[in-house]
């Protein structure tokens, strides 16, 4: 066996260079058909693009427009009586997702809901799970945050006295890394666990790709007595999630990025059983979070009354036209399954990371991880040279992927509409520069 088949573990054949290859691999594909289901983009000489970035905005499914349409005829129809007597009532429109939600993520029915956006849910959990005391007060996170995470995290810590010079821990790679090693997670919680209220880790980094260990990190920290919240935004659609059984305490998403459900489109929150069955716990409430048998009492139910699971932490009516979209898109997912679209992920991240390897060029170099365990779809590429205009360049010839400030691009090839041939035409314009 050549020593390449043997390093490249996803393939039982060892990867060819060759465009026939690629499409070899596309007609193999069990997933190729999912690809028809999305729009996709075409540059201005009319051809599709090589769409890379499915994990800053996901592409449309074709089936959203009905859906949305469906919810403004009945508006038209019915005005206020579409609550009730809507083809999907209003009233009750968050549970569509209760199924479906929850085995995105590995969880329990009524342990997940869509609601809000992202920042927003991971403040309101930090009402709840970011209780500090005057001997464990910190927050500890992985590094480099995403700004909105940040800002969120570092404002929690000044609205409860602290100074987050001193109560924000960062995991850090070790100079010259790019990847956070688990020992070194291990040693922060050691050093800090203790005086740690809150583990907040991100399922994938967004900047550097990288995977964590989010059952093993989970374990740590809860054994040091920490509360841990997930940050999901760029791993919800993209790896396969247990989170029930992880123990995690809660975890938030966006639904815009992987999971395709349009611009600012309505997140994902989950809180664990054991939590969610606590009516007792603090949490700024809204109506929506009440029991539905008393909501419309109104100002005769002055008295909030939680209603159990994630449900009772959502606050308001829900945006019924922005959440009408991930039925369409969650019903793909749903059918496709994680495992199956993991499968294709690990084969599709495999051949790129495999491709850029191959490519003699020093301008640039990938720093996710090279181990397919710890990562998910998205490959960061940092430019040594130049990089804006080596983004541009790839623009001009119908890449679209993004650039993070100084010289990180991110492509991710998604399982659902990416295809091996988009992956091997990357590389070419890549070879090309
Ligand atoms: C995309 C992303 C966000 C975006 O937050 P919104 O509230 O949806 O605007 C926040 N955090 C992380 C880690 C992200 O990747």
């Amino acid at each position: 066996m050549p020593s390449e088949s043997a390093k490249d573990t996803v393939f039982d054949d060892p990867y060819r260079p060759d465009e026939e290859f690629a499409r070899r691999l596309d007609v193999e594909d069990p997933l190729r058909a999912y690809r028809e289901r999305f729009h996709i983009p075409r540059a201005s000489d009319g051809r599709e693009v090589i769409y890379l970035a499915g994990n800053s905005l996901g592409l449309q499914p074709r089936g959203v427009r009905k859906i949305v349409e469906q919810e403004l005829d009945d508006w038209a129809r019915f005005g206020v009586d579409a609550h009730f007597k809507g083809r999907t009532p209003w009233y009750s429109y968050h549970e569509v997702f209760r199924e479906t939600g929850a085995r995105l993520v590995g969880a329990l029915p009524g342990e997940v809901v869509m609601m809000n956006s992202l920042t927003i849910n991971l403040h309101l959990m930090m009402a709840t799970f970011y209780r500090p005391t005057s001997d464990r007060y910190k927050i500890m996170v992985d590094a480099p945050g995403f700004p909105s995470d940040t800002y969120a995290v570092k404002t929690q810590l000044r609205h409860h006295g602290y100074d987050p010079d001193d109560a924000l821990i960062s995991l850090e790679a070790r100079p010259g890394e790019h990847g956070i090693r688990m020992g070194d997670i291990e040693a922060a919680l050691d050093e800090h666990g203790r005086q740690t209220a809150l583990v907040l880790l991100s399922g994938v980094n967004f900047f550097t790709g990288q995977l964590f260990d989010m059952q093993r990190v989970t374990a740590l920290a809860q054994r040091q007595g920490c509360a841990v919240g997930l940050d999901l935004a760029h791993a919800a659609g993209n790896v396969v999630l247990t989170l029930h059984d992880w123990n995690v305490d809660f975890a938030v998403w966006c639904s815009y990025k992987y999971l395709n459900s349009g611009p600012g489109a309505v997140a994902g929150c989950f809180v664990h059983q054991r939590h969610g069955s606590d009516a007792s716990l603090p949490r700024l409430a809204g109506w929506w979070g009440n029991d539905p048998d008393t909501r419309f009492r109104m100002h005769l139910q002055p008295e909030f009354v939680p209603r159990l699971g994630a449900d009772g932490w959502q606050i308001s009516n829900p945006p019924i036209l922005a959440m009408a979209p991930l039925q369409a898109s969650l019903a793909i997912f749903d059918e496709a399954t994680m495992p199956a679209l993991r499968a294709k992920s690990l084969r599709l991240t495999g051949y790129l990371h495999h491709l850029l390897d191959r490519i003699p060029s020093k301008r640039f170099e990938v720093i996710t991880p090279s181990d397919p365990a710890g990562r998910g779809c998205q490959l960061s590429i940092l430019a040594h040279h130049k990089p804006a205009e080596l983004f541009h360049s790839l623009e001009s010839q119908g890449v679209v992927g993004d650039f993070r400030e100084p010289n990180v691009i991110r492509v991710a090839p998604v399982p659902l509409y990416n295809t091996f041939h988009d992956v091997w035409s990357f590389a070419q314009v890549l070879v090309g520069q």
